[in-house]
């Protein structure tokens, strides 16, 4: 993902995006490990953490849930399932679970066979970090 906003104590544009922190982005960076936020300008979230938010608001996921993980108020994302008229499918056969994994604990995550079968499962980016999220079968169709 290109980016414009350079470290403030190495100046390095390695930075990774790193959640929103009072609804300003936070960004990480690569070569120092120094966080730092950025104001928005205007209300205007990052359509990155709009989709991010929509995705787990579709996947079952609650509003104070979608609020600790990804430090959007449950307010904004409520406000977005408005305005972009999101409607989640009646689904009683699988329930979502999941979890915030960097690099190495995905990587070890995903080399235990039982970890994955049977189970419908998405990865996504999530700031510096990766978000699994699975199916687990509840009732057989
Ligand atoms: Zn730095």
């Amino acid at each position: 993902m290109a980016n414009t906003t350079p470290c403030p104590q190495c100046s390095s544009y390695d930075v990774a995006k790193n959640g929103i922190i009072n609804e300003k982005q936070r960004f990480k960076c690569k070569s120092c490990g120094y966080n730092f936020t950025v104001a928005k300008m205007g209300k205007s979230i990052d359509s990155y953490y709009v989709i991010k938010a929509l995705q787990l608001y579709i996947e079952g996921v609650s509003y104070r849930e979608i609020e600790r993980l990804l430090g959007i108020s449950h307010v904004s994302v409520m406000n977005w399932v408005k305005k972009y008229r999101i409607k989640i499918p009646k689904q009683e056969f699988y329930t979502p679970t999941y979890r915030i994994l960097n690099h190495k604990e995905l990587s070890e995550f995903v080399i235990v066979p039982g970890n994955l079968s049977n189970k419908g499962m998405i990865i996504t980016e999530l700031g510096d970090k990766f978000m699994v999220i699975q199916w687990t079968r509840i009732k057989s169709i």
